[in-house]
């Protein structure tokens, strides 16, 4: 089911997203030649309704079509499948970026074409590895990055002033290449946003130009950790009034801002128990410790930073509504 390629079909140049399954019929890894042989890998589309990074990648592509890389670049097209579809996953399908070693996941052929892709990588020992993704709700565009080490942060450091430290979901690409490189996920906000893709292709052609990451610092960042993950249980309706909960529209243009204790987080109409759960990292259930009901409103019960947070149900039934976060003040 994966495809291994040494050079790039010229109707992907100017391809869509959705044309992909058609022009590389299964997932596609590419390894292209440059002076630098240790390779930077780039992922996109393990979510196929986030587009920008193909589309930057497409746009380097353009750039060294006629021209040597500066370095050797592994490219692994994802999910193409879900792209024509446009769509995070197929139904029949597992979340793409859930099924790396490290995973809790059951076994499948797709897990099994992720630990073929971590070992094919490992072995080539990569300058870093960088995955690219959007956001549903509005958010600026950040880093993230699964363990604390200098090369990591300055991976991050060079795409946004911001960047976010996470261990939980596992069997992410970005934690798996950790063992071996540098890894940072790109948040590039929402995948219709120009602007993302801008900012996607300088950072891309920045790091392809950098000789080593030692000589840099991360000394820019403001690093925040997720605490918390705020999902609402399937047999909760979502939505406007008639529905079991209405969460707060407002909210939405909150991301990365702190939200003070006292605050709305939905309004509920419905007797069931838990309209929505807060999971801690370790999975443990903290909601009482941030929601509380009061008549028929959710409030924060104190105060915390959002990251992700999005009213849209089909980004809620397939991930969550938001992520808790806090500040995280290194040395
Ligand atoms: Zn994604």
């Amino acid at each position: 089911m994966l495809n291994e390629m040494s050079h790039i079909p010229e109707s992907l140049l100017s391809a869509k997203a959705e044309e992909l399954l058609d022009i590389l019929g299964a997932p596609t890894l590419f390894h292209l030649s440059g002076i630098d042989p240790k390779p930077l890998f780039i992922c996109t589309l393990l979510h196929g309704n986030e587009t920008t990074g193909f589309y930057a990648i497409q746009r380097l592509l353009q750039k060294y079509q006629d021209e040597t890389l500066p370095r050797s670049v592994s490219i692994f097209i994802a999910n193409v499948s879900a792209a024509k579809e446009k769509k995070r996953h197929l139904d029949i399908q597992d979340d793409y970026n859930r099924i790396w070693p490290g995973t809790h996941h059951n076994d499948s052929a797709e897990q099994d074409m992720m630990r073929t892709i971590t070992r094919i990588m490992s072995k080539k020992k990569p300058f870093a590895s960088i995955d690219i993704h959007n956001n549903t709700g509005k958010n600026p565009h950040y880093g993230c990055i699964n363990i604390l080490n200098p090369h990591g942060l300055v991976l991050a450091s060079k795409f946004s002033d911001i960047a976010v430290y996470f261990t939980d979901p596992k069997g992410v690409q970005s934690s798996a290449f950790s063992d071996f490189c540098p890894s940072v996920v790109l948040e590039c906000g929402q995948a219709d946003d120009r602007s993302g893709e801008d900012h996607a292709l300088a950072y891309l052609n920045e790091i392809l130009q950098m000789e080593s990451l030692s000589s840099h610092n991360s000394d820019n960042l403001m690093l925040y950790h997720t605490i918390a993950r705020v999902t609402i249980p399937k047999a909760i309706s979502i939505g406007e009034k008639d529905r079991d909960i209405s969460l707060n529209p407002k909210l939405e243009e909150k991301n990365f801002h702190q939200i003070q204790a006292g605050t709305r987080f939905a309004l509920i109409n419905s007797s069931k128990e838990k309209s929505v759960i807060v999971n801690s990292e370790s999975h443990e259930d903290i909601t009482d410790e941030y929601i509380e009901v009061r008549d028929d409103e959710l409030l924060f019960k104190k105060s915390t930073t959002l990251a992700m947070y999005t009213t849209q149900e089909q980004a809620i039934r397939q991930d969550c509504v938001c992520y808790l976060m806090e500040e995280l003040h290194l040395g």
